[in-house]
């Protein structure tokens, strides 16, 4: 131990993150760790010092679900997360990892096949496997980056881009190349049971890889397969039972209730706590806004996505499939067909000259100002875009939210995609809407209960042992701020605005965040599993 430290943090309430009540104390960081002082030690001289009086000095937040691991090559401040106190994302969720990838044409065609989601941005596309990407990420970027295995990535190498059955072999081929991904440290498997080629999988499948990840010591995080049976509780059941039968802990991510559901949110909670009665390692996140975010082409059926970006774009440039698809989308109603149905898919990421007039407008506006119908809307934008639009729609029933955020086994996924004027505000401002809102203004839970499940219940999810509470020895990821003040000012009209409240973030030693600034810094590394 040097007689110096780097940075002492003075004054403040240290809460932990195990969800002990808040102190007074000194936080010290030296080199990438830290060390706690009870408030009557004086603190040691330090290059710096921070004066945190009424504020609170708590672990980085860690972020269970982001659309961020290829922006952040590009753009490796990544502000929007650090500004919110994240010092961890996990990436490769959805079943749309970008590894591994042996094939490059591949990656290539998943890249674009994607980027309404994930975006497309001028980067080399020149990593191949776990080990290569996570490398990427060190210290290069301003926050800690952990990827999950996306079982689209496994089943476009093992078995393409098609809608078939996975046999043995393919299922062994798959195996094998995840539990390698694991050895390099991937943090488990994700799925995104709306998203081709993924979408194509069994749930006996999806139970063998899961098994996979869970005897490398990984989870299994899921975008549930929410067009199964009764479209409610069904796709819940369904990601448990691959849990269950794989013997690996199941993650729910972006778990929520819709309005539209035929029951409350209670019963979708239920399923969770039933599991866990019976001794199943059952978790969630969750983001705390009404507005969902993905790709425009999730709203074709999974039929017209088979075989890659270049199959489907001929399909959707042919007659005939137009009218199959005009007469699928019409079967499920009016609301399905009218332009009025559709004001509520704001459309964004436009980069065609010819397009940016529809940048943030919806598709009812689309539909309404070219006087095409509903497929030959979606069909004629994606064309002309190679498929990178995205969407935001109206997603959780804020009301039900707050049960989700409250739970014990919730924890906070802000799955916040980066691209297009107006994404959904979930991306600027989830942990401190959780913060400002439910902690302070309505007092749903305790700031130390918020603060646990930001950090050391997502830190155990993914197996980190040196992350997530504050506590002498510990990597230091810690984020300052002010519970009197925090709060999110992201909205659907004005997303991309920074919180307030949240003045300093400390990644890995280093000042990210200072003064409510970002410094520059980037002292991010990628995450490997056990090794933090
Ligand atoms: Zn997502």
């Amino acid at each position: 131990m040097t007689d110096t430290a780097d940075i002492a943090i003075v004054g403040g309430t240290i809460v932990d993150g195990t969800g002990a009540p808040g102190r007074p104390g000194t936080v010290v960081v030296e080199g990438d760790r830290l060390r706690l002082l009870p408030a009557n030690v004086p603190a040691p001289p330090a290059g710096r010092t921070i004066e945190a009086t009424g504020q609170v000095v708590a672990p980085g937040f860690i972020d269970l679900h982001s659309h961020g691991g290829l922006v952040i090559l590009d753009d490796p401040l990544h502000e929007p997360k650090v500004r919110q106190g994240v010092t961890t994302e996990v990436v490769g969720v959805d079943g749309n990892s970008f590894v591994p990838f042996p094939n490059r044409d591949d990656l290539d065609a998943f890249i674009e096949m994607d980027a309404g989601l994930d975006g497309d941005p001028p980067v080399a596309h020149d990593w191949n496997s776990v080990a290569s990407l996570l490398s990427r990420y060190d210290n290069n970027v301003s926050l800690n980056v952990a990827t999950l295995i996306g079982n689209s990535a496994l089943r476009i190498a093992a078995l393409g881009w098609d809608d078939v059955p996975a046999d043995d072999a393919a299922v062994n081929r798959m195996r094998a190349m995840l539990r390698e991904g694991m050895e390099e440290g991937a943090v488990g498997l994700s799925s995104g049971l709306d998203y081709p080629p993924g979408a194509y999988a069994t749930t006996e499948e999806l139970a063998a890889l899961a098994d996979e990840a869970g005897r490398a010591g990984g989870f299994y995080h899921t975008h549930v397969r929410y067009t199964l049976g009764d479209r409610y509780l069904d796709p819940f059941r369904e990601a448990i039972e691959i849990g269950r039968r794989a013997s690996a802990p199941a993650h729910i991510t972006h778990f929520y209730h819709r309005e539209t559901y035929p029951g409350g949110p209670e019963a979708l909670l239920e399923l969770v706590d039933r599991a866990r009665d019976r001794g199943e390692d059952v978790t969630f996140d969750s983001y705390p806004y009404e507005w969902a975010n993905t790709r425009l082409l999730i709203q074709l059926p999974i039929w017209v996505q088979a075989g890659g970006p270049g199959p489907l774009k001929e399909r959707i440039a042919d007659r005939t499939t137009r009218d199959r698809l005009r007469a699928e989308l019409g079967a499920r109603g009016a609301a399905y067909t009218s332009t009025a149905g559709w004001a509520d898919v704001r459309l964004g990421a436009f980069r065609n000259p010819a397009n940016l007039q529809w940048e943030s407008r919806t598709l009812a506006d689309v539909m309404r100002q070219t006087g095409r119908d509903l497929v030959d809307t979606l069909c004629d934008l994606l064309l002309s875009e190679d498929l990178r639009i995205s969407q935001v729609t109206s997603g959780p029933w804020l009301g039900g939210m707050r049960q989700f955020a409250a739970h014990p086994h919730g924890m906070v996924g802000t799955d916040s995609t980066f691209i297009g004027e107006k994404p959904s505000p979930r991306t600027y401002g989830s942990f401190p809407r959780i913060l400002g809102q439910f902690v302070r203004e309505e007092a749903l839970f305790s700031l130390e209960e918020a603060v646990r499940k930001m950090t050391s219940a997502p830190a155990a999810r993914l197996g980190l042992e040196e992350r997530g509470t504050l506590r002498d020895g510990a990597l230091a990821d810690i984020v300052v701020f002010d519970p009197a003040t925090v709060r999110s000012t992201a909205t659907y009209d004005e997303p991309r605005s920074y919180p307030v409240g949240i003045e300093t973030a400390i990644v890995n030693g280093a000042l990210v965040v200072d003064g409510g600034e970002h410094t520059g810094a980037t002292p991010g590394r990628g995450i490997r599993l056990g090794r933090d």
